[in-house]
Parts: structure tokens; sequence; C-alpha cells
């Protein structure tokens, strides 16, 4: 029998806020279907009842909201990606609610919870704790009520339709299972975009629906897309306990209100754990409660959470739904409630960049079921509806994108219809109670092995039964019969699950293993898994550094002490300012205290003593703060403004100490920036008309390299790599051992994140060659006299970018720029810098 077919610009799989919202975007550029699996409301997302965090309130910032963020990722970050999500969720929120979406208002602004890793107030509620349920039904009024978006419920994915397979494969939409007619229907698209959902609905205690088994993630696998940190299984610390494990959620916003969580002795054990107490990351809390629960003679598999000591009124109006929940089950909200943790989210997924995108072309995640790296090794609370809104905006943008680009090509589409001769799906419904007994083992075994703590042993014994069911599920010739279908798909997340646990030898996040309690601050790394490379045999490569197993003929060299976290600029900045301080200031300025008083103001002002251009000002401001939060701040430059001698550039009011005890280090920040910024200005002055540009390196001042790249940008240079971690580059050393360029690009190509790319360092015509031969995207000349750079130019021929590079002078600069490089780096920028003379002049205030 041939397949149903539907043909859209768009199709979006899944009802959670991610697809919802995907789909109301994509509305605006082309047709849309949305098919999901069950009811439009079944999802996660319905479920959610804290709220989505976002910055929204003056005294809270999305530096805040990222360095949280990543204080709870343990170092798994991708720092870009967090940057994203702080920025542009404020906006996207706005949008919402011009749109009509109602969030909980006080005093005639957003009334905002505070949550578990949160340092500020900002998560947006609804309804009190309904959050979920009131953005799904919002967003699904704008859907039925949108003529271009067809919704398909009952309609599950089976199977993603591609032409050709793995990386270099298409997507060219959906088989999906009608559950009304009992066939398979193609659903072909322009672009696909996979928003279902995460797998915690694997283990026996959940917060999930009974649908979130990890679909998703089972089709991508399927597919050949690569699959990131499946380890990282998020438990919430606070469900309701009920012997039938029925969890149902006692958000963390509870918590953030100020209940107490106490073990059967009535302590308060998280007050000795962490400086958050109940408020510190989820991790955290759940294996403290776990911990409290195995020490418990009498095996009572819960502890309390308190709310005794709080104003009750104010808690039933709070969360007026949990309050009624736990009267239906004869519990006091007023008292003490007792609680369990249980899994509740997915932190890994699908791997893609921050535009949704995966390995196969047309094809799209967003939301829980992706892995852009926000999430590091633990969610913050309150970030994955954020994350919904965010990426599955920017996964339309991406496809709206390719669908411009015409990439999808509809001759690719019909020789796949013409040719669809692949045996159909059918359905055999006495295989439906093997595949609900096939679950329930598999919710067993992970429970009990892959929970919230983890050993080789439990984890090897989790694969072995694992394997054993699926080799009875395929005993008999199943060929495409449904149930078997998704039977087998829980056994690759369940795998996908614990092979990453087994492989992750150290505790971090949400993966606890008895046997490796520790971080390994030596190796931060990713798992990812691919078909083919399964159960522990990972390969292993993201944007920060990887671990990897080496091949047989090369020793794996013991990794020095590093630190390999990647900060956010913010973040960095932070540490330096915090650093300086500590040098400079330490236990206190004992001359400023001794004399001037606490209460003295003053006004600071900034001058010029030499022309130049400015770097440093949002810097200093920092400076300052750090130490007054109070002052008052009148800029009169910006960044990268030419500035004369005797310009007043800053005027600064607050405590007199203050000031005094800020001056050196906020000098020493402007000036050097600014020399910076200066020296770069005339470098880019220099090559004026020519279509080069200037780039920085890694030559910068220890600890200090992300303020001496801004002042770079500040001076209208631009930014080479920031480190080893963003960039490929290939240099001398790495050729000799790989034994030529070919190779060394070959084997980093292996390992890189799409859309890195790849320079090469080359120091003769030869090289140059070998280079553009083997594709590099950049061909760095290195040390080379003009006329060899002229050839080499020559031999590029436009195929990859070129970067000139070594002695460079302001004498020379020109000479180099008109020979048609693209970059021209220069070390001196950073590393033979002379400070701008800038004074700062104090005058006291007179008390009045
Ligand atoms: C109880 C609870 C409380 C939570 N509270 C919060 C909170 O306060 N704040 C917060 O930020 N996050 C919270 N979360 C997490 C958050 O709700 C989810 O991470 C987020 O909603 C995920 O959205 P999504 O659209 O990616 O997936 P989901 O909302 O899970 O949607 C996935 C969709 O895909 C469908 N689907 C699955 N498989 C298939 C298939 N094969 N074919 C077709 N359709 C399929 C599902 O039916 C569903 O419609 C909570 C989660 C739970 C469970």
């Amino acid at each position: 029998m041939k397949n149903e077919m539907q043909q859209y610009d768009y199709l979006i799989a899944g009802s959670g806020l991610a697809g919802l919202y995907a789909a109301f975007v994509a509305s605006k550029y082309g047709s849309v279907a949305v098919v999901t699996k069950n009811k439009v409301s079944d999802s996660n997302t319905y479920y959610a009842q804290g709220g989505i965090a976002s910055v929204t309130d003056n005294e809270d910032t999305p530096e805040f909201h990222s360095n949280d963020t990543i204080t709870a990722g343990r170092g798994l970050c991708n720092p870009v990606a967090v940057d994203t999500l702080v920025n542009e969720c404020p906006l996207r929120i706005k949008e919402l609610i011009e749109d009509g979406m109602n969030f909980d208002m006080s005093g005639g602004v957003l009334a905002l919870g505070l949550e578990g890793g949160h340092r500020r107030r900002r998560v947006l509620h609804a309804g009190g704790d309904i959050t979920g349920r009131r953005i799904s039904e919002f967003m699904t009024g704008q859907i039925l009520s949108n003529p271009k978006i067809t919704l398909f419920e009952n309609h599950q994915a089976l199977e993603i339709i591609l032409d050709g397979k793995g990386d270099g494969g298409r997507c060219l939409g959906l088989k999906v299972w009608n559950f009304d007619t009992g066939r398979v229907e193609n659903f072909y698209a322009g672009s696909t975009i996979m928003a279902l959902g995460g797998a915690s609905a694997i283990y026996s205690r959940t917060t999930n629906p009974q649908s979130s088994i990890g679909d998703g993630v089972a089709l991508c696998y399927n597919a050949g897309c690569q699959i990131a940190d499946m380890e990282f299984i998020q438990f919430h610390p606070t469900t309701l306990y009920s012997p039938d494990n029925k969890s149902y959620l006692i958000s963390e916003a509870v918590r953030g209100e100020g209940a107490h969580l106490l073990n059967h002795n009535g302590e308060r054990f998280m007050v000795n754990i962490h400086p958050l107490a109940e408020l510190a990351p989820r991790d955290v809390v759940a294996q403290a409660i776990e911990r409290e629960i195995k020490r418990d003679p009498h095996n009572r598999p819960y502890v309390y959470l308190s709310l005794k000591h709080l104003d009750s009124e104010k808690i039933r109006r709070r969360f007026p739904h949990i309050f009624q929940k736990c009267e239906d089950l004869g519990i006091d909200m007023r008292d003490k409630v007792p609680v369990a943790p249980a899994a509740h989210y997915m932190v890994g997924g699908v791997k893609s960049d921050i535009d949704g995108k995966t390995s196969i072309t047309g094809l799209y995640v967003c939301g829980e079921l992706a892995s852009t790296g926000i999430m590091g090794a633990n969610r913050l609370a309150s970030n994955s509806l954020a994350e919904c809104i965010v990426f599955g905006y920017r996964a339309v943008m991406s496809a709206k994108e390719h669908q411009a680009s015409n990439l999808f090509a509809q001759e690719s589409l019909d020789r796949y219809v013409g040719s669809a001769t692949e045996p159909q799906y059918y359905i055999d419904s006495t295989k439906q109670d093997e595949y609900f007994r096939i679950r329930e083992q598999i919710s067993l075994i992970m429970t009990r092995y892959a929970g919230i703590v983890r050993e080789r042993e439990g984890l090897e014994s989790a694969l072995a039964e694992l394997e054993q069911i699926r080799e009875s599920l395929f005993a008999g010739d199943c060929g495409r019969e449904f149930y078997s279908s998704i039977s087998e798909n829980l056994i690759i997340v369940a795998t996908l699950v614990v092979s990453g646990a087994l492989y992750r030898e150290e505790s971090r996040g949400g993966h606890f293993r008895s046997d490796y309690p520790k971080e390994n601050i030596f190796n931060l790394f990713h798992t990812i898994q691919q078909k083919g490379k399964m159960n522990g045999s990972l390969s292993a490569n993201w944007y920060a550094s990887v671990k990897r197993p080496m091949p047989n003929n090369r020793k794996e060299i013991t990794p020095k002490k590093q630190n390999n976290r990647i900060m956010t600029h913010n973040s960095l900045i932070d540490k330096i300012i915090d650093l300086a301080i500590e040098e400079d200031v330490a236990s206190g300025d004992i001359t400023t205290n001794s004399i001037i008083l606490e209460k003295t103001k003053a006004t600071a002002v900034f001058k010029m003593k030499a022309d130049g251009v400015v770097s440093g000002i949002s810097i200093i401001k920092r400076v300052f703060e750090h130490l007054d939060k109070n002052v008052i701040w009148r800029p009169f430059v910006k960044d990268g403004d030419s500035v004369n001698k005797e310009d007043v550039i800053v005027e600064i009011e607050g405590s007199y100490r203050c000031l005094l005890t800020s001056e050196r280090i906020a000098l020493n920040i402007l000036q050097r920036m600014s020399g910076i910024a200066t020296l770069t200005a005339q470098f880019v002055k220099e090559i004026e008309g020519t279509d080069a540009k200037i780039l920085d390196t890694r030559k910068t001042a220890p600890g200090l390299r992300v303020l001496d790249k801004m002042a770079v940008a500040a001076g209208g240079g631009k930014n080479h790599r920031m480190g080893l971690y963003d960039m490929v580059l290939i240099k001398d050393n790495h050729i000799k051992i790989a034994g030529g360029i070919k190779n060394a690009v070959s084997q980093v190509r292996e390992n890189i994140n799409m859309g890195m790319k790849i320079e090469v360092e080359t120091s003769n015509l030869d090289e140059v060659r070998e280079a553009v031969e083997c594709g590099a995207d950049i061909i760095m000349l290195d040390n080379m006299d003009n006329d060899t750079m002229r050839r080499a130019i020559e031999i590029i021929a436009g195929r990859a970018e070129s970067e000139a590079s070594g002695n460079m002078t302001l004498d020379r600069v020109k000479e180099v720029a008109m020979l048609g490089v693209n970059y021209i780096s220069v070390g001196a920028l950073t590393h033979s810098i002379s400070a701008l003379d800038i004074s700062m002049n104090v005058t006291v205030i007179p008390d009045n």
C-alpha cells in the first residue's frame, strides 16, 4: 500500500512549548504542520509549575543570569549558548506579553519568583503555580486560530525520512503513525523541526507524563545525529512522595518562598551542605536527600519539606494547585510535606548549534530534546521554558534561511517519493502487552542502576540487561512492526543514558558515580554517541576540551593540570576585578580608612592627559560598583571614541573611600585598555581603503585576555580566537607530528564541531598549495616576505581566506594590506603596549 503523503514548508514534531512556539513563528514564513503523539496538551510543558526565567527586573542583568546558569552547569555549559539564552529571552518574553500572554503581576509589575541556584528573583509565573498549563493553552489558542498551521493530534513520529544517510544526509520529513487510521503517513517538508521533549519517563519515579520517553532522541540517533551528554538526567529533589510512585512536583519556588528540608530527626540538613541551603542547585539537593533517605534506619523513602514557619495564607495564594493537591491526599501543606526526588529533565539530547541545526541538512531540534550546551551538566531551574522560546525561535530562523537558499531540492523529494519501496510499518496488537512489559522492565533497570547514584558494576549490569531485552525483542522477525519499533526506541534511549554514565568516570552535575565521587578537574569533556559507536565506544567532541579513545598506535598523554572551564566574558571580567581588588585592597585600604570617614562623599573626574582612543569605560564602572554599588556614574564617552588631551571622559560620584581605594585599579585598567585601543586604531587607519582587517593574537597579558581583546575591538580591530578552545589553528608543530598538513586537517576535521573553521599556518608556497588542496578555511602566511605573500595569494585564488602574520609594524602594514590579504595579525597590539595617560582627580562634596 502506498503511504499517504502531506507536504508543508515547515514540519514541527511535538506540541510542548518548543514545538508550539516554533510553529507560531514559522507560520509567518510558510505553511506549517504540527504532529503530536497524543492530545496537544500532553507535554512536559503543560506540567511546568514554577515558571520561566528571564531578566526583566532593573536589579537583575543578563550577566547575573548567565553566571547562575554557568554555575549550575558545573563547567560544561556552552557560554555562547548561555549568552544567547540570557540576552534573547527578555525580548521573546516581551513579544509573548504583547501577543496577550498574561504572567502574574504584583503591584503593577511582573511578579518574580526565586528558585534554586538563582541569585536574583527572575522567574515569571502564571496562574500562581500552573505556568506551563497557562503558556501551553495560550500557545495552543494561537495555533488553532492560525489558518497557516494544521495540527495533527494522535500522530506519532516514527522515523526521519532521509535522502542519503548520516552527516551528509538531507531530511525530507517524517514517517508518522496515525493512531486514528492505524497507518503510517509520510509528512514531507522543506524543514523539519523536532521538539519532542525529554526522556525522564523511562524511570519509574518521574515528574514527566508517560509520553516523555525520548522518542526524539531515538529517531535522531537512528538517523545518524550525534547525541550528547545523555548521562545527565536531572532528578527533581522535591516531588510529593506517594507509595504508588505517582510523583507530583512540589515546585522549587516553594523552597524559594522559604520552605525548609528536614530529615527524620527534624534537622535542616542542607544548611551544612551548601551556602544556598535549600536553594542549592538541584543535583546537590537531590543527592543530599538521597543520602538522608539511605541513612534513615526505618527505610522511609522520603524526607520532609516544612512550611510551618511560613505565612500559610501567602503559601495558599502563591501555590493554590499544589496546596489543593496536598489537601486531596490528606497532607496539610501548612505543616510538612513528604518529598523524594524523581527523574525530571533530560539535560543532554540531540547535539545542535545555537540555531537548532543538527548534522543532517534540513533537520532542526529545539526545547528539551536539543543539546545546545545551555544546561551544561545540570539545568538551572526555570531555564527550560526559556530555552524553548529562545531556541524555538532561532531554529525557525535558521530553517527559514535554509528554505530561502533552496537547499531543499524538490527533485530530491520527487526522487525519494518515486522510489519509495521500503517495507511499510504495520501493527500487531498482540505485541502491545510485550511493549508495556518491556517498558516496565526498563524503568526498573534505570531506577535501580542509573538513578541519582550510579557505579560501574550496576551500569554494566544495566547494559547487559538492556541487551538481553533487545535480543528477546528481535528473536522473531518483527520487521517494521509498530510496538516493536517503539520498544526498540526505548532500549536505545536507556542504553544511551547508561553508556554515557558508564563512560563518564567522575561525578558532575546531574551525574553522580559513587566509585568516582569527585569532579575530574583535569578532564572536561562531553560524551557524544552516534549510531555504530554505542556501548561506551564514544567519539567525543564539542567546543570544549574532549576525551576520546586514542588510536592504538598513539599513547594517551596524561593531561597536565589545567583549568578547562570556558567562562563567559562577563564572568571572566568579574574574576579579573575580584583578583585585582584582592591583590591591591585585600583586607582593606588602611590609609584611606584611617583618614576618611565612611559617610564622606566625593566626585571623581577622569581626564585625558594624551590624545587617543578610549577603552575600558564599562569595566571601570564595575570596579567602583564592586566596592560601592550606589556610585553615580556619568560617562561622557563610550569605548572606541577618539578623545583629546584635557577631555573629561567620566565623572563619578560616591563614597570618598570607594573612589580612592578603587583609583589605582580603575586607572590601571583604563590606561592599559586605552593604550591597546589607541595602537589598534593606528594600525586600522594605516590600512584604510584596503579590504584587509587588523587581527589580534593570543599574545596578551596572562589572565587579562578578555580585556585586551575588548580593547582591540574598541580600536577597530577584529578579534582572532579567544583561546585554544574556540577555533582550530594548525601550526608547524601539529603538522610535524601529524605527518603533513593534509593529515593534520583530516584528523582535526573528524573531531570538531560543524561549522568550526580550520586555519593552517604555512611558511612556504608548497605548504600553501597543500593547505588549499585539503580545504583549509583560512591560510596563515607566516613570516613571509611581501613577494612570497603575493604569490601565495595568487595560489589561494579566493579558495580560502588569508592571514598575514609575523613582524607587522606600522611602517609595513599598508604594503601588506595592498597585497590583497584578508587579515593581518599583529601581536604588538597587546604585547608591546604603552598605557595611555589618564588622570583621576577627586573633590570632596561638602557635608550639608
Ligand atoms: C512537572 C514539571 C514541572 C516543570 N516545571 C518547570 C518550570 O517551572 N520551568 C521550566 O522552565 N521548566 C519546567 N519543567 C521542564 C519543562 O517543562 C520542559 O523542559 C519543557 O516544557 C520542554 O518543552 P518541550 O517543548 O521541549 O517538550 P515537551 O513540553 O515535553 O513537549 C514534547 C512534545 O512532543 C510530543 N511527542 C513526544 N514524542 C512524540 C512522537 N514520537 N511523535 C509526536 N509527538 C511526540 C509530546 O507528546 C509533547 O507534545 C518542568 C517539567 C515538569 C515535568
